[in-house]
């Protein structure tokens, strides 16, 4: 080694390890450690508490750490503490299980893009020992949900953090609960932290997971904190939210954080306001204030709580909301709570019931919906609160979601400089648009992702074959148990994607609603497709479950109707590096709820990053990313949101209606696919995406829009940066 590598070691060492009395840090600098610790602990409170159920943030899809310790050859020091890091970041475990969905992942995508964008937040959630579950797939039994081990102790970018006052041992907070009689109870959690650093180390959002699992704890505490959306029992679910809720202020303050904005990433959080309003009263009324302030004085104070509240809304979904039984919180909560739940969080239809969604509500002083449809579907839910009803429409990391491939596409252009840090210069993508060498390249870089997954597939099918006869899992596919030329699926065959979690509204076994017809169409075009379908169902849903099972059930008969022509796949285990694989490499992403039920939907997105076209429903956020079919296409029901039907139940989930509509558009997507001519246009919609969809539907853009909801102060570069963001759309204007 030379000796100029040696220093340049040094200073890599001096740049990356960073402490203070919680911990020893990697990945970002002294420098930067105090900075982001300071403006947290600022004494006018100026910074914000995201607080969320999950967070989805995978490191084999986003480690710009790792990334720089490859892009300077270090594979070890002389530093044990580097090197003890160094060997971590590179070679350990690289799965966060702590997230089940949608929810998570938009989440981990929010607070990275906050972090791009220097903004003085620090998230709060839970650290599940069992994490979410694992998916295995059995030919027959369809999902077998299992436990997930992993272990927080040696994943990279986690801390355990210490006690100020003795480092030797793990910092332990004591959260109280109002518990029943009067009486406080105490849970107690230690704390670790997750960094969400930026792409070039410069700054980074804390994420606080209060890790419940600890033997000082209750044993009620510890059953209700091992898995995300704990569903064995009514009282489990609403100890874990109690968990979430309870732990924000005492998180916060143990690391002399000052945050007084509150931002409910949904309402399973709501508890904390619960906790924000007693403590207000508490400064107001003194200790006795559970009998001395009256329902006046209660309202009063959650007035002003509501002032430091952000509420987003995911979902219209009743499912989504979080209601329990009124006997069943009085079991374990103290008599002043229920008296504020009765004042704040009656449920309109049942008078038996308490409903979080209806706190939240009430309780904010800007409440958001994800996408403009739903701000619609919001408000007509909840006229009541209608005029505090905006849109700020989602959006996802573009540097987690954009592959490899693409990334070194996009930095080949000069008109894309600068798209790490500033997603809005792919709206040039429209320059490139006629540019013989960008859509030679564009295609170039599109193939060599279907490779990588349909190599994967391929590999995968072999295995299941392979593996048959060790385990008493059928193999989930039918493919496997064809022979290898029937069942290696073609690296130039269309391919269509779906994959999201498997809720009877999202309607994944739509487009197989009709067989033989959708056969026919196959067959009289005479062309091949896969369809390439992953995603879990929550463990209690069974009649998600029932849709897994009816995917894979008619597999062989789909292949031979079509005489061999169409190919139905699923992969088991979505997770993020899947759905990166999928929306890279697919032809077409496919979404079909049931309008006006999806919120927003997000995989859509990550997609449209890859410059890889919709067929979607007018639903969530594709109402804005159609563009009048510049982008994609659309089918289905288009009742306008007023006179629009939101039930679940099986006979008004539309399938005829809607399966026919993709019947329609589906020889004409064949067509410009395959012909050589009409491929051209195929192109142009990719590269619409591009231009039109990723400088709007990146969380980067979303998070100037909740900036300003959050109503702190940010340093000048910060807010400048925003407002350009900002005047690239505006989701509430419309
Ligand atoms: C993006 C993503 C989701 C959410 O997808 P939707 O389209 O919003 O349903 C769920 N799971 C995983 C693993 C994802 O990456």
């Amino acid at each position: 080694m030379s000796k100029h590598a040696i220093t340049d070691q040094e200073s890599a060492v001096a740049a990356m390890v960073a402490k203070n009395k919680w911990g020893t840090f990697f990945g970002v600098s002294q420098k930067t450690l105090d900075n982001v610790w300071n403006a947290l602990s600022n004494k006018d409170g100026n910074s914000i508490a995201y607080v969320t159920m999950e967070i989805g943030a995978d490191l084999d899809v986003f480690n710009p750490v790792k990334k720089h310790l490859e892009e300077l050859q270090i594979t070890g020091s002389t530093n044990h503490v580097f090197n003890h890091f160094t060997k971590r970041f590179l070679h350990g475990p690289e799965k966060i299980p702590n997230y089940g969905g949608g929810l998570g992942i938009l989440a981990g995508d929010t607070l990275k893009s906050l972090a791009e964008m220097k903004m003085p937040v620090v998230a709060v959630s839970l650290l599940y020992r069992k994490g979410y579950f694992s998916q295995l797939v059995d030919a027959t039994i369809g999902q077998i949900s299992t436990a997930t081990d992993w272990s927080p102790e040696n994943t990279p970018t986690l801390y355990h953090l210490r006690d100020p006052h003795n480092p030797e041992i793990p910092l332990q907070i004591e959260i109280p609960f109002f518990d029943r009689y009067g009486a406080v109870s105490l849970a107690y959690a230690q704390l670790w932290l997750k960094l969400e650093i930026s792409h070039n180390l410069d700054y980074f959002v804390p994420e606080i997971l209060l890790d419940y699992s600890i033997p000082s704890s209750p044993d009620w505490v510890q059953n209700a904190a091992t898995h995300l959306y704990e569903s064995r029992s009514n009282d489990a679910k609403i100890i874990q939210r109690r968990l979430l809720g309870a732990g924000v202020i005492p998180a916060i303050h143990a690391l002399g954080f000052t945050s007084k904005v509150i931002h409910l990433n949904e309402q399973h959080g709501v508890v904390a306001i619960l906790h924000m309003i007693a403590e207000a009263l508490k400064e107001k009324f003194g200790d006795n204030y559970q009998h001395t302030a009256s329902d006046e004085d209660i309202i009063q104070i959650a007035d002003q709580v509501a002032q430091q509240v952000v509420y987003t809304i995911h979902t219209p979904v009743k499912a989504g909301h979080d209601r329990f039984e009124k006997t069943l919180f009085s079991e374990f909560s103290h008599t002043f709570c229920q008296r504020v739940l009765h004042l704040l969080a009656q449920d309109e239809e049942a008078q038996h019931m308490y409903n979080f969604t209806s706190f939240a509500m009430r309780v904010n002083r800007a409440t958001n919906s994800v996408s403009r449809l739903h701000k619609e579907v919001t408000q007509l839910q909840f006229p009541q609160f209608a005029s505090k009803i905006s849109a700020i429409t989602n959006g996802v990391h573009h540097l987690t979601w954009i592959s490899d491939n693409r990334a070194k596409l996009y930095d080949r252009f000069s008109e894309f400089n600068n798209w790490q840090d500033d997603p809005l210069v792919f709206s040039k993508a429209g320059n490139l648009v006629d540019q013989k060498k960008f859509r030679a390249y564009f295609s170039e870089a599109w193939q060599q992702d279907t490779n990588i997954l349909i190599n994967y597939i391929n590999t995968m099918l072999d295995r299941h074959r392979t593996k048959m006869h060790e385990t008493w899992i059928d193999p989930p596919n039918f493919l496997s148990l064809c022979n290898e030329k029937d069942r290696t699926l073609q690296k130039d065959v269309f391919n269509i994607g779906f994959a999201r979690r498997f809720s009877t509204y999202k309607r994944a076994n739509l487009i197989f609603d009709d067989l033989d017809k959708l056969s026919t169409i196959i067959t009289e075009a005479n062309q091949p497709i896969n369809f390439i379908f992953a995603g879990k169902a929550h463990p209690a849903d069974e009649p998600g479950k029932e849709v897994i099972r009816n995917i894979l059930s008619i597999q062989e008969e789909l292949y031979t109707k079509t005489r061999g022509l169409a190919k139905l796949v699923f992969i088991p285990g979505y997770d993020m590096t899947i759905a990166k694989m999928m929306t890279s490499g697919v032809h077409a992403w496919l979404n079909s709820p049931k309008r006006p039920l999806e919120a927003s939907g997000t995989s859509g997105m990550k997609s449209a990053m890859n410059g890889v076209p919709n067929i979607s429903t007018l639903d969530g956020w594709w109402a804005e990313g159609y563009h009048d079919g510049l982008t994609g296409w659309k089918f289905g029901i288009e009742t306008d949101i007023e006179n629009a039907c939101l039930s679940e139940s099986k006979s008004q989930l539309f399938y005829k209606e809607d399966a026919d509509a993709f019947y329609k558009l589906l020889p004409s997507i064949l067509h410009m696919f395959y012909d050589p001519e009409a491929h051209e246009q195929y192109i142009d919609r990719c590269i619409n995406n591009i231009s039109l969809n990723i400088p709007i539907f990146n969380t980067h853009r979303m998070g100037a829009e909740y900036a300003q909801r959050y109503q702190v102060n940010l340093p000048k570069a910060t807010e400048k940066h925003q407002k350009k963001l900002r005047a690239a759309y505006g989701s509430d204007e419309f």
